[in-house]
């Protein structure tokens, strides 16, 4: 690919796929390997730009990034790092909409490896099947934590619930800043970046349109 080509795809946050572009082999070395192959690569790209590993503030630094990347910021590549989803029949019989809002994004670009941060807001409409409330923020957690683009989190989150709820009435809004618009390129402080999946009755836009009244309902209160 040329040079151009990759920066213009970058700038573009193109993807090519609702799943995370895996290799097969992406799991056959343990986190603890990973950790120290990649703490040797990032002291090389350090020692490159010229900074000096033998001194204390930096020595650690390899180190503490390769966890950083393996056990944080990217620990939800792994499926088996995936919240266990339990969810219980709907025994209330309560088929109206539930939103969980404001829930924190903290993910990262695929394209330039830096912070996405903002907010998440969840709305179901239950069938037979309700769900603890604190695994839809854990399950935002877990596809948040892998190199992403906003849209494709979006619809990842979306199919996950869809799934596990057995229903289509499900509809997740994202919105987000990405560090990669504001601390390099276009250096754009103040823009966010919104995207909405959903399916069943959310296509409705009069559904939509009571979710969104609520999030700015609740939003003008506190
Ligand atoms: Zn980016």
């Amino acid at each position: 690919m040329r040079k151009e080509d990759i920066e213009l795809l970058g700038d573009a946050h193109i993807s090519t796929s609702i799943d995370t572009p895996l290799r097969a082999d992406a799991f056959d070395k343990s986190d603890d390997e990973k950790i120290e192959v990649i703490q040797r690569h990032f002291k090389a790209i350090m020692h490159e730009l010229g900074l000096d590993l033998n001194d204390d503030s930096l020595s650690g630094t390899p180190y503490r990034f390769a966890k950083m990347y393996v056990k944080e910021l990217f620990y939800g590549l792994n499926p088996n790092n995936r919240p266990r989803i339990s969810t219980f029949s709907n025994k209330y019989g309560y088929k109206k909409l539930l939103l969980e809002q404001d829930i924190t994004i903290d993910s990262s670009c695929e394209h330039h490896f830096l912070p996405i941060v903002g907010k998440a807001h969840i709305g179901y409409i239950p069938k037979d099947k309700v769900i603890g409330l604190s695994k839809i923020n854990r399950l935002v957690d877990y596809y948040a934590h892998r190199p992403q683009v906003q849209e494709r989190l979006c619809l990842q989150i979306l199919k996950d619930l869809q799934d596990a709820l057995d229903t289509e009435d499900v509809i997740v809004i994202i919105n987000a800043k990405h560090l990669c618009v504001s601390s390099r390129g276009i250096k754009d402080k103040q823009s966010s970046t919104t995207t909405m999946e959903y399916g069943g009755c959310f296509q409705n836009i009069e559904e939509r349109n009571t979710v969104l009244k609520q999030i700015d309902l609740l939003r003008n209160q506190f």
